[in-house]
This record gives structure tokens, C-alpha cells and sequence, in this order.
């Protein structure tokens, strides 16, 4: 399982929930590998991309072009391949809630596979069980943004992975 938070710089909260359960997280099988902050030079800037880049969340799998961001997106594309990945979580904010604006607020955004609905269904039953009173409950959506990490490796990997949207 490979867990990426940080791949928009604007988007902290994915590499602060990851740093905060590398620490504490008992895996029983296989392998985790946790990618906390996967564009630093765009976190400590705040903005979406890193200075003079591109959308790190559109480069994948590797970009003809080896910019900043297609080596970057090349190294984590590395990852994934090099450790046979079977599943992805990137988790990502949005700005608003799903169905209110053009943003996909908070989903679990998956890619098609058999299993894929029936997995987004538990993780959205639980966060929302979570969730007090009155909050905007999750949901599940598919696709995830074409050349983005997860729908690159779902189009071109045995398992699907799965793009997770946070909002805090
Ligand atoms: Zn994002």
C-alpha cells in the first residue's frame, strides 16, 4: 500500500494526517510505504505547484518532457513500481463540498475495478460515523483526474488504486 499526501502544496492536510500516523502504524502484512510530502518545494510555498512548475497531479506516469515535475513525478512513479504497489491512497482538500460547486469536495474517489465500490462504501461509512451531526457527509465518485498518480497506475497496473479526497 502506498500512501501520498502533499502532491499540492496547498493542500497540507494529507502529508500532516500521514506524518502524524507514520509513527503510530502497525502494519500485520505487507508493506506500507508512506509518501508524506511529495512536493516539499510546493508545501513550503503554499501555492498548487512548486515555484516555475507544473501540476505535479497531471505529470504521471512520466512525462516526455523531464522538467522539474516530470523528474519528480518519475521518482514517485518509481516507487510504485519498483515495490509492485498494489493499492494508492493520495489524499488530497478541496475548496468547497461535492455537489454544491464544481468541486469535488468530500469523496473518496476511486477507479473503476470490481472491488473498488464496495471498498469506497466501507471508507465512507467510517469517516462519516466519525463526522459529528450536521456535517456534510463523504461520498464516493469515479473517476479519478486523467494523468493524475492513481489513474495512471490504475490504467496501467494489475490493482486499482484509489484517490482519496480529504477535506478538513
Ligand atoms: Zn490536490
Amino acid at each position: 500500500m502506498f500512501l501520498v499526501g502533499g502532491i499540492h502544496g496547498d493542500e497540507p492536510a494529507g502529508a500532516g494526517a500521514l506524518e502524524i500516523i507514520r509513527d503510530d502504524l502497525s502494519v500485520g502484512a505487507g508493506k506500507v510505504i508512506i509518501l508524506p510530502r511529495a512536493n516539499i518545494p510546493a508545501l513550503e510555498a503554499g501555492e498548487r505547484y512548486a515555484p516555475g512548475a507544473r501540476d505535479l497531479n497531471r505529470a504521471f506516469p512520466v512525462d516526455e518532457e523531464k522538467d522539474w515535475t516530470g523528474r519528480l513525478a518519475s521518482e514517485i512513479w518509481n516507487i510504485v513500481i519498483e515495490y509492485e504497489v498494489d493499492i494508492i491512497f493520495d489524499l488530497h482538500e478541496a475548496r468547497d463540498f461535492y455537489q454544491i460547486s464544481d468541486s469535488v469536495g468530500q469523496t473518496v474517489i476511486l477507479n473503476p475495478h470490481p472491488d473498488g465500490a464496495l471498498l469506497a462504501l466501507h471508507l465512507v461509512t467510517e469517516i462519516n460515523q466519525h463526522l459529528p451531526p450536521g456535517k456534510k457527509r463523504f461520498t464516493y465518485i469515479s473517476p479519478t483526474v486523467q494523468n493524475s498518480l492513481t489513474r495512471v497506475a490504475n490504467e496501467n497496473w494489475k490493482y486499482p488504486p484509489l484517490f482519496l479526497k480529504l477535506l478538513w
